[in-house]
């Protein structure tokens, strides 16, 4: 249906999208009361009287919550509200204990800014419409079998961030380039570890259609329950063509909240959309205004990291090594900074970097974890390399170490030592393997004296395999070759 849709579409269509992204803070405790904000505990064990909506309990504004939101703010060139204010979004489901949640409406936090992200046509500005502070819901878990539902509230009250994008995407590439950019300021920021799979990152969807050229905005819908980058391109896909298609009918797109269900590949309606009237908003008379001195605005700043744009220019100064490596180490900070701080106890960059870019990006992502997750210490990288450099342990040996060291941050000299994983070079030793090797492979052996000189590249492999990678490769090959006269 959608593809035959495609043949008699007469009218060519521009996707816009603008992005309501969610951010859960790295801050210890919630944004109003003094509870834990860490994960995954028992049930209801990380409440009090505030963050479970008891009456006459009183809120009081985490200080660390205003600093992250104001260096977001300022990363992602917002102006900064200087008196800003709490408000009231009522609405009643049991995961909102208070029955209202404190946000901000009328004078929220940060506005007015822009993120700069890098599409394949160039670069491009995502406007930043707002910036404001909230709390999280508790989380409702269904039990069918029980036939009822259970609430755990150690989710409500952690502090978060909404960041409302201007419609100012037309792709999801752009989309994909637009969450990126974001979560990497905000990672460096160490503002929060924005994990789309774990929730700390959110991202609703809105999206409208028109003929290119039109001057006015289609009407858009919202999309929910995007989790995954994979997710969020495959709803923008769908819901393109499903608004087209209602389009190319004669009908008409309603404004409404849908979900995506990335097992089925397809949304359906959750709600008609509310707006502001519905929630009757309202400035929160138990919070203070917030108030952004000049000090506190300083302090801030002073704090900001080198960004990537600076260090990539700084490490192009500094040190030699590809520019492609240089794009890929700085999207992390914390690959960034590993990378100086082996490169100042080796004084090897370019080994660090082949490192990090090699087997550090494989094996996070064959175990699903980002580059802010990596736990080896930059002293046992540095002993590592000098490990190979000395001689004392093979390339392949160096691998399974490192493998180790990823896991475990074991110092691979004393790992080395422990597993007796030392590179043999003692000839005698080597001999008794060689000579097996011959004797194993007599077809080898008779191909190279027969002039075929690639036959050596083989016994040299099996030799190594007999030593478990733990021979000098150039030895065993001097070996051989004498051997075989
Ligand atoms: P509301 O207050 O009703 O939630 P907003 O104006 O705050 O609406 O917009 C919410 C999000 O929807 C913003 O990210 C904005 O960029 C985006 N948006 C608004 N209008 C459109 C449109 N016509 N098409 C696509 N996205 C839109
Ligand atoms: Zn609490
Ligand atoms: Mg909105």
């Amino acid at each position: 249906m959608r593809n035959w849709n495609r043949y008699i579409m007469n009218k060519d269509y521009e996707t816009v999208i603008g992005l309501e992204v969610h951010v859960e803070l790295a801050t210890k405790t919630k944004i109003f009361c003094g509870c834990s904000t860490a994960f995954g505990a028992e049930p209801n064990s990380h409440t009090c009287p505030v963050c479970t909506g008891m009456p006459g309990s009183l809120p009081v504004l985490n200080r660390q919550v205003l600093e992250y939101a104001v260096a977001v703010g300022l990363a992602t060139d917002c102006e900064i509200t200087r008196v800003a204010k709490f408000d009231r979004k009522n609405y009643f489901y049991p995961d909102n204990p208070q029955n209202y949640q404190i946000s901000q409406l009328y004078l929220p936090i940060c506005r007015r800014g822009k993120v700069e992200i890098e599409t394949k046509d160039g670069n491009k500005f995502v406007g930043i419409h707002e910036i404001h502070m909230e709390e999280d819901a508790g989380k409702l878990i269904h039990d069918e079998r029980e036939d009822c539902s259970l609430v755990d509230y150690n989710r409500s009250g952690v502090p978060l961030i909404e960041i409302v994008s201007e419609p100012d995407m037309r792709s999801a590439e752009e989309v994909i380039a637009y969450l990126e950019t974001l979560r990497m300021l905000i990672r460096y920021l160490g503002a929060s570890d924005c994990k789309l799979q774990e929730g700390s990152m959110r991202a609703d969807v809105n999206l409208s259609v028109r003929e290119k050229g039109a001057k006015e905005f289609g009407t858009r819908t919202e999309m929910k329950n995007l989790n995954s980058f994979r997710a969020i391109t495959h709803a923008i896909e769908h819901e393109r063509e499903r608004q087209i298609t209602l389009l190319e009918a004669g009908g008409e797109v309603v404004q409404e909240t849908r979900r995506w269900d990335e097992g089925k590949g397809d949304s359906y309606v959750m709600r008609g959309k509310e707006d502001a009237r519905d929630y009757r908003y309202f400035p929160d008379p138990d919070l203070m205004p917030v108030y952004v001195s000049e000090e506190m605005l300083k302090e801030i700043r002073d704090k900001q990291p080198e960004f990537r744009a600076k260090k990539m220019e700084r490490y192009k100064r500094t040190f030699d090594i590809p520019e492609y490596d240089i794009g890929i180490i700085t999207q992390s900070r914390h690959m960034s900074e590993l990378f100086e701080e082996v490169s100042a106890l080796c004084g090897q960059p370019k080994k660090v970097s082949n490192w990090l870019m090699g087997e550090t990006l494989r094996l996070l992502k064959e175990k699903n974890e980002e580059p802010e997750d990596i736990r080896f210490s930059p002293r046992h990288l540095a002993r590592l390399i000098a490990l190979v450099d000395a001689g004392a342990i093979t390339g392949p040996v160096a691998k399974e170490v490192f493998e180790k060291m990823f896991e475990e941050d074991i110092d691979p000299e004393a790992y080395v030592e422990k597993h007796g994983l030392k590179t043999v070079n003692d000839e005698e030793v080597l001999r008794q393997v060689v000579e097996k090797v011959l004797a194993e492979n007599p077809q080898s052996a008779a191909d190279y004296k027969g002039g075929k000189q690639k036959a050596i590249g083989f016994l040299v492999g099996q030799t190594m395999k007999a030593m478990k990678g733990k021979a000098d490769p150039g030895l065993v090959n001097r070996m051989l070759k004498e051997m075989l006269g």
